[in-house]
This record gives C-alpha cells, structure tokens and sequence, in this order.
C-alpha cells in the first residue's frame, strides 16, 4: 500500500462513522424466578479495520452481548425499548428475521467459541464452505471449489486443496477453528465477531490464530469484535478495549492506556491476575468472589462486595461511565472514584445526578 492510500485511509478511519455503534443496550432474560439483565446499558463502537476487545469474566454478559448485536438472543431473552444496534447507521434493534439475514454473512459475521457450534458433521468442510458462497456471494460449482480451496489457503491450512474434501472431524483442533474463520470470511463481511475464538485451544496454535486475523483484517480493512476472559489475549490483538462486568461496561481505554494506567479496581484486579505478572509468587493472584448475576436494577456498584476500595456510597450510588478526568477524550470509567479532578463527594455527586436521569 502506498502512504497516500495509508494516510487517506486512516483519516477515514478516524473521522468516518462507526461500523457499529451500539447505544444502551439492554438484553434482559425474563425467567420463572428473576430478571436477568444479562446486558445492563452498555455504549461502545467499532470504526473501520479496529480492533475493539471485550473483556471480562465468565458470566460478564459478552456472549449475550454478540448474540444481541446478531439477533440471535435465546429465548426467554429479549433487547428492550431503548437499546440501539447500529451497523454502518442502520437500526438492527427491531428488525425482523428476514431482514436480519441480510445483515448476517455480508455485513457482520461471527465465530463460536466451539467450531463445532458452526460446522456440520456430516458434511466436508468444502460444501459447507460453498453454501455460504453461493447463499452469499452467488458462486457455484468450479468457481466455488476454487474459491473455497483459496479461503482454506488464507487460513493457512496445508494442503487446501486435498482438505477441502474432508469432514469436520479429520480435521484438529485448530484446524476447525482456521475452517470457521474461512467460512466466516466467505461471505466477505464486513465486521466479524468473535466470541472467545482461541480458548479451547492451546497457547501456541491460539498465537497462530491471533496472527492470522490480525493477517486477514490488515488485508481486508476488516473491524473486528474480539471477546475473550484473558487479558494476554487482549493485549495481543485489540486496539481499543471495554471491560465488561456483570452486564455492564465498567472501563473502556485504547489499549496501551488500559494496561498501562488500569483505572477501575476491577481492572487492575484482572491484571493482577495474568500469570507471570509477578515472578516469584508460586500462587496466582485472582479476585476473590465472583460475578453476580445481575438479577435486579443496577442501584449501587456490583463490584463493591468485591471491591478493595469500595466506601459507604458504592452501595447506594450506580456509578455510570464518566471519563476518568475532565480532559480525557478516550477513557472511562464507571468507578465514583472518577472524574478525579475534583473531590471524592463531587465525583459521587456527578455519578448520582448521572443515574437518577438513567433511571427515570
Ligand atoms: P459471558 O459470555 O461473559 O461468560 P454470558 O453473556 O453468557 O456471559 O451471560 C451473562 C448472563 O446472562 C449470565 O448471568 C447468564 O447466566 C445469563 N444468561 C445467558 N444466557 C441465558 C439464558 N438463555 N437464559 C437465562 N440466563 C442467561
Ligand atoms: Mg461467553
């Protein structure tokens, strides 16, 4: 690429809409027993060729996350009034299955966590390769072999050509998880999700992996969602990073800013955590507790029975995202510890006029 094609794309990058720009989003299971608010009010967006991570525990709300954004919420779950899904300016909140499907593939296409949650058994992976080529892109026959043979050769699978004839279980591990990723680009989608793509496999097929979309996505200006609960994966692949906790986003910073000046408790916490942070412990650091299930209106901090600086208010104030100081553009924090500009009672009194409006 030449540097004038590189500087004009990057201008675009930087003031072009976003591809996705999700708003309030509210995802909510409404069981027997409980509201689940699985996703909790959150806001992000994803620009051209950005990497955007979402990180957080297991039971964080992330998968509930991408489901919502693919209109694949399970059932006795819903998106409610208020929350807005936007891909590239248009409304997905609200728009019906067949419409959806137009979105799904050509627009935005995601990967499981498990290759076998997108392929099937008993077909090779070749076919399966082709039905979305010929669903998607109309391409039949030669053409599709051809076609599909290439997109296994982009995922650097060997001998593309002979495999593309066979079946999902003569393939390993990382091998499905490569074939997923072809069949996710074969519809030439605009914007992937992937939802924990590289945790069942192991550390070094898992760094492949990560170098091959971050290949894919150079040469194909592609944005991606990354989800996953490792912070070193994270590190390795996001430019911009939201910290998911209990349905909510309770800090979100570019990369470098994240772990280099982590600013919510929570945050630090799962830095701590990472193994090798700090040579010559035998044991891991890890946050004691665990996520609660977010089964009532967020009122107070559902961080704070967890939390290490947790203080009287945490328990009655819902801290909302607010930048974590006035002149901060691209950092918040949903902490009354912020903005830190001021004293502590006019941070907690920002957070406390914030919710009130929220609530109503
Ligand atoms: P993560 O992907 O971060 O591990 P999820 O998005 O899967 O977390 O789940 C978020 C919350 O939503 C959890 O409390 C989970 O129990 C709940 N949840 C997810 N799917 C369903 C469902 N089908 N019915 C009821 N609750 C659900
Ligand atoms: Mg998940």
């Amino acid at each position: 690429m030449s540097s004038m094609d590189e500087l004009e794309q990057s201008t675009q990058r930087e003031t072009g809409e976003p591809v996705l720009d999700v708003s309030n989003l509210r995802t909510a299971f409404f069981t027997d027993k409980e509201v689940i608010r699985a996703v909790d009010g959150i806001s992000f967006d994803i620009r051209e060729g950005e990497t955007v991570g979402i990180v957080g525990e297991s039971g964080s709300g992330k998968s509930v996350t991408a489901r919502s954004i693919m209109g694949i919420v399970d059932s006795p779950g819903r998106i409610l009034d208020g929350s807005s899904i936007r891909f590239k300016g248009e409304e997905l909140v609200g728009k019906t299955e067949a419409e959806y499907r137009k979105i799904r593939g050509p627009g935005i296409s995601m990967i499981f966590q498990d290759p076998l949650t997108s392929l099937n058994p008993v077909y090779t992976v070749g076919n399966q390769i082709k039905e979305v080529l010929r669903l998607h892109r109309g391409l039949r026959g030669h053409e599709a072999t051809e076609e599909a043979v290439r997109l296994l050769e982009a995922v650097s699978i060997p001998d593309a050509r002979r495999r593309v004839d066979e079946y999902p279980h003569q393939f390993s591990g990382g091998m499905r998880q490569r074939a997923v990723i072809a069949m996710a680009l074969a519809s030439k989608p605009e914007l992937i999700i992937a939802d924990e793509p590289t945790t069942a496999l192991d550390v070094t097929i898992q760094a492949q992996i990560l170098e091959l979309l971050e290949e894919i996505q150079e040469e194909r200006g592609l944005s991606i969602m990354f989800i996953t609960h490792d912070m070193g994966v994270i590190a390795e692949i996001a430019d911009r990073v939201n910290v998911m906790y209990a349905g909510e986003i309770i800090e979100s910073a570019p990369v470098e800013e994240l772990f280099g000046d982590p600013k919510h408790p929570y945050t630090e916490g799962l830095l701590e955590s990472i193994p090798g942070r700090h040579p010559g412990e035998d044991r891991l650091r890890t946050i004691k507790g665990e996520v609660p299930t977010p089964n009532e209106p967020a009122t107070y901090c559902r961080f704070a029975p967890r939390c290490p600086k947790a203080f009287d208010e945490c328990n009655s104030v819902h801290p909302v995202s607010v930048p974590i100081h006035e002149s901060a553009d691209n950092h918040t924090a949903a902490c009354l510890l912020y903005p830190e500009d001021g004293t502590r009672e006019d941070a907690v009194e920002t957070h406390r006029a914030r919710s009130e409006v929220y609530e109503q």
